[in-house]
């Protein structure tokens, strides 16, 4: 069986633009494709000759790993300047501070670049909560972003609404004015058998280097009809989601119209670790609505447990949430390394992450960790005194949380659309970006970009003693990368460690500088800085994919 045939169709039908470039692509896949046959092994990809300048990947990592600032960073981005959800006045203090460190790094121009349409900020100043009654406790619990604040200092009885159906409305109505209300029953809190921290093992860095080509987005009609069993159960179950979210919605414009005093939610979470969430519009145009607050499970659980013994639960809640009403707007941070080279200097290698975090932890690991990484991947190329060919640009995103706001912002105002990149689109060789916590880099996603592994895969070598040795076929979702690659430049997240990405930190109020793990950090700085050089230098840009519109049948 030839190795053609056992190439994936994804990548023959690659083959199909012009002929030196099917000539290009054949031989590329043609050494792929033996090489897919028995995975992407790194150390074999890396002898396809792309070249590593050793030399500077030596100055690099003695920066990184000598000379390290990115946990002073970290310490400013977090204890100092955080959280940093996007739109409030804490934000911007960060991004002042970062706009400033750039310029001592020596980097050029480096600035705060606006783009509009967020919505209003939020902040919140204080949060006290105290059950007073029958035995009293502080509870742990965060206000859910843009949701308002308390009328002053809140004294109340704790009501348990029970509201499944529209019956169940006639049981509380005129009776919840100025009550603090529950309305979601308790959940499973059960114990935690597994680690909470993880790193990824070998054999899950093998899978990942196994996988196949992903598929192209299913493109063309909707499935009308339900087909099989699963299905019609996926109908269903959508439809009772849909009824469920019906009632909520009624729900919560009853609770509205009744003026309680604020909702009690059953935090996610356990131990103490809250995750919260956005409980209401940014848009400026929406009523204000009810607090909501988000409460450590454990503390929910004591309320509603007694409550539900007949035994009155009376409780004291003062919420001080701020409305910026004032810039509805948002910005990104950008800098440059100005390139050197006559041929190559306008041409661009950029790197980022986003800067923006939710708001009950100090947004450390989401995404202070990323940020830190990028802005000392840049600093240890300056102290390392390394001039590139391409020009190399750090930006940082604001809005991310909201939907990669402030980076497709970005390349919406300077890059174009995939069927209209700009002069400057075509010249972004590629985009790196960090946004998976903590932990250690261990690869790179290819997001189905098969001829990128060669290349990313010596540049990798150099660290191969830190583990770093992973590249994937596979896409990965969720962050700024996609802005760049839904337009067709190549846009990379790189593989991470997961440590307590998702059992502890990620959007919870536990996610705090104590979270972050420093030779992690320096690792991911020093590889950061090594990729962009090393894309910053070479003779090409990076390959792209070649466009979904060659690629479908
Ligand atoms: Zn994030």
């Amino acid at each position: 069986m030839s190795t053609l045939s056992r190439l994936p169709s994804t990548l023959l039908a690659s083959l199909r633009p012009s002929r030196r470039h099917v000539t290009r692509q054949f031989a590329a896949a043609c050494t792929l494709a033996a090489l897919a046959a028995i995975s992407l092994d790194a150390s074999v990809l890396a002898a396809q000759g792309e070249p590593v300048d050793r030399a500077a990947v030596e100055k690099i990592r003695r920066e990184a790993f000598e000379h390290s600032q990115v946990m002073t960073l970290l310490s400013w981005l977090t204890d100092v300047h955080g959280p940093r959800l996007t739109g409030s006045p804490t934000t911007r203090r960060a991004a002042d501070f970062t706009v400033d460190r750039l310029r001592q790094w020596g980097l050029s121009d480096p600035r705060i670049e606006a783009w509009p349409n967020f919505g209003r900020g939020w902040t919140n100043e204080k949060f006290y909560a105290q059950v007073t009654a029958p035995v009293p406790f502080p509870i742990i619990g965060y206000p859910q972003a843009w949701t308002p604040g308390t009328t002053g200092l809140v004294k109340s009885q704790v009501v348990y609404v029970k509201i499944d159906s529209d019956a169940d409305f006639a049981n509380y109505k005129g009776k919840l004015a100025g009550k603090i209300v529950m309305l979601a029953p308790m959940r499973e809190v059960p114990a935690r058998f597994e680690p909470l921290a993880a790193r990824r093992s070998d054999a899950s860095l093998e899978t990942l280097a196994n996988a196949p080509m992903p598929q192209p987005a299913a493109t063309g009609p909707r499935q009308s009809a339900p087909r099989t069993a699963a299905d019609s159960a996926a109908v269903r179950q959508q439809d009772a989601l849909r009824a469920n979210a019906a009632v909520a919605a009624r729900r919560m414009a009853f609770i509205q119209d009744e003026k309680v005093a604020a909702v009690l939610e059953p935090g996610r979470g356990d131990g103490g670790t809250v995750f919260t969430n956005n409980g209401q519009s940014r848009d400026p145009k929406t009523p204000f609505g009810t607090p909501l607050i988000a409460v450590a499970i454990e503390h929910y659980g004591r309320i509603l447990r007694t409550i539900e013994k007949g035994v009155p639960v009376e409780m004291e809640l003062e919420v001080r949430n701020t409305f910026h009403d004032g810039d509805l707007g948002s910005f990104n941070i950008l800098a440059e390394i100005p390139g050197t080279d006559p041929q190559l200097k306008n041409e661009v290698v950029m790197l980022g992450a986003h800067f923006d975090s939710w708001h009950a932890g100090t947004g450390a690991t989401d995404n202070a960790a990323g940020s830190a990484a990028m802005l000392e991947a840049v600093r240890v190329l300056q102290a390392a005194g390394l001039k590139p060919k391409r020009t190399i640009r750090i930006a940082l995103w604001t809005g991310e949380e909201q939907g990669l706001l402030g980076s497709r912002a970005y390349v919406r105002q300077h890059l174009g659309t995939r069927d209209s990149l700009t002069e400057e689109g075509k010249r972004i060789s590629g985009y790196f970006n960090l946004d998976n916590g903590t932990g250690a880099i261990r690869g790179v996603y290819l997001q189905g970009n098969s001829a990128v592994a060669p290349i990313f895969s010596a540049w990798m070598q150099p660290f191969a003693d830190k583990g770093v040795k992973t590249v994937t076929l596979n896409n990965t979702g969720g962050t700024d990368h996609l802005a760049f690659d839904g337009v067709g430049i190549p846009g990379f997240q790189f593989i991470q460690d997961e440590i307590e990405y998702g059992t502890r930190t990620h959007h919870s109020n536990m996610d705090t500088y104590e979270r972050l793990q420093a030779p992690d950090m320096q690792l991911n700085a020093a590889v950061i800085a090594s990729f962009v050089w090393h894309a910053a230098n070479r003779a090409a840009p990076l390959p792209r994919k070649p466009s979904p519109n060659s690629i479908r049948p």
